[in-house]
């Protein structure tokens, strides 16, 4: 079953985890439940695993679960829920809480997650279990090289490790996430962060390989680039042709 998509938006404000999936777009709600991530990319604000400057910007479990309650109860139009940011919504237990919760009172809400996808394959069985149909994966480098520049470090069961070490470990778990998801029958889109004179050749390689493993359609994020975190952000000329080069990929789904 298809879930409802959610659009990107311009702006980037502390990560960009917290701002890929659109609150406002139709019928589909955000719930920002998980504050702490383990990656730190190079284009975002906030530090390492701790993300105690995204607790303010996260729900607790209890109050985003009543979030979609109270809502529903409104009559406003709830179609699907996506758990997603600020940090990375499979490294906090608080997303599985909140699923679980919603998938039980509202079984009827298409759940989704969007992840960095360092997680995926591992926690893929029990997203599965918790009712989700549709997972969002951001993947900003094709090659290790690239990697190394966007990301810079990651924590992977307890170890921290750098993308030095780290690089195609990284980029395999999210690629084999992805294959595992579409296997499972989610559905599964891709997130691009283009950070302009870091990663736009490796965007399209990106959604050519994501539409040859499944993937239902791929959106793109500015985010700052060159040296990341303080650098220019692509001019609308360059999104809009990387968009659209970047189409052509998923064009038949
Ligand atoms: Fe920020 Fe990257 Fe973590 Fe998203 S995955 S919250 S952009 S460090």
């Amino acid at each position: 079953m298809r879930g409802k998509q959610c659009t990107s938006r311009e702006r980037v404000p502390i990560s960009p985890c917290f701002s890929l999936d659109d609150p406002n777009a139709s019928g589909c709600l955000r719930l920002p439940v998980a504050p702490a991530c383990n990656i730190q990319c190079g284009f975002c604000s906030r530090t390492f695993d701790l993300g105690e400057e995204l607790q303010g910007l996260s729900l607790t479990p209890e109050a985003a679960v009543e979030e979609v309650r109270s809502r529903i109860e409104r009559g406003e139009r709830v179609s699907s829920v996506v758990v997603s940011g600020p940090g990375e919504p499979l490294a906090n237990a608080a997303t599985f809480v909140v699923l679980r919760q919603l998938n039980c009172l509202f079984p009827e809400l298409l759940l989704g997650i969007s992840t960095n996808g360092l997680l995926l394959r591992d926690r893929l069985e029990q997203v599965v279990a918790d009712g989700v149909r549709s997972v969002a994966i951001t993947i900003s480098a094709f090659w290790p090289e690239t990697a190394k520049r966007v990301y810079s470090r990651i924590l992977y069961k307890g170890r921290r490790y750098s993308l030095e070490d780290a690089a195609e470990f990284l980029l395999r778990n999210q690629w084999q996430g992805m294959m595992l998801a579409v296997d499972a029958g989610l559905h599964v889109t891709v997130n691009g962060v283009f950070s302009p004179g870091v990663n736009e050749g490796d965007i399209p390689l990106i959604a050519e390989k994501a539409g040859q493993y499944g993937a239902r359609a791929m959106h793109i994020l500015p985010a700052p680039g060159e040296g990341l975190k303080d650098g220019a952000m692509p001019d609308e000329k360059a999104l809009a042709a990387l968009r659209e080069k970047c189409r052509s990929f998923f064009e038949d789904r």
